[in-house]
């Protein structure tokens, strides 16, 4: 054999050992992407099933905002309070102990907003925007800073029947406030949190509102207390 050809032959070896380099490379790179698409399918199907699937024992815990709105059909079993206000049959109780031990706190509280239907929620909100409007907004921009205060009707925790809106006792000439200072304090024993708290406006998409309480069951509630989060940061 002379020098020339065993050149060759080299020069074709490397060239075969580069094209299986970058075979090997194309395949490590679709296997990687396959894997993290993988992951992330997952995940998204567990945050799924954490936030839409209401399995029996989780309702307490589900999310309702304007990035995840009401499963289709969820249809709370409702009970009426003495005022005409409805709430999810299930939290009945421990709201009746809370207001009960509010009461001997010397505080009355009362329920001016519990369950709405889409309706009343759509009605809430043109109503918002009207005012925004009738105040030189325009329409854009009042619908814009209605959501701030609004659910979008599908998106509110009233639809679902598990928040209430705490205010004070018709002519007992008390403080709002004095009431959502002691459920600030307190709620958490019954079950309840401060669903939109003032430094967590970003994450629940609502502006601060002292009165609106959501039921999460005494667990979560306590948790989500101490920690000192929102009901989306608990979540994650
Ligand atoms: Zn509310």
């Amino acid at each position: 054999m002379n020098r020339n050809r065993k050149r060759r032959r080299r020069r074709r070896a490397a060239f075969g050992t580069y094209i299986m380099l970058i075979v090997s490379l194309l395949l490590l790179i679709g296997g990687v992407t396959m894997v993290v698409e993988n992951w992330t399918a997952s995940v998204q199907a567990a945050w799924n099933l954490e936030t839409s699937d209401v399995s029996e024992d989780d309702w307490q815990r589900i999310l309702v905002n304007r990035w995840h709105p009401i499963p289709e059909n969820y249809m709370p079993e409702l009970t009426e309070l003495w005022n005409g206000e409805s709430v999810d049959i299930r939290i009945y109780p421990d709201l009746q102990e809370m207001f009960d031990n509010a009461r001997a706190a010397g505080l009355e509280p009362s329920v001016s907003s519990g369950y709405r239907t889409h309706q009343a929620q759509q009605s809430l909100m043109d109503q918002e925007i009207a005012d925004y409007i009738s105040r030189g907004y325009s329409e854009g921009e009042a619908k814009e800073m209605a959501e701030q205060w609004v659910a979008i009707p599908g998106t509110s925790e009233h639809q679902i029947g598990l928040a209430v809106d705490i205010s004070v006792e018709d002519g007992s000439g008390q403080a709002a406030s004095d009431v959502w200072q002691w459920l600030r304090e307190n709620s958490y024993k019954y079950g309840f949190i401060l669903r939109y708290p003032e430094d967590k406006t970003d994450i629940t998409g609502i502006s601060y509102e002292p009165w609106h309480y959501r039921y999460v069951g005494k667990e979560t509630a306590e948790e989500i207390y101490r920690q000192g989060v929102c009901l989306e940061e608990y979540l994650k």
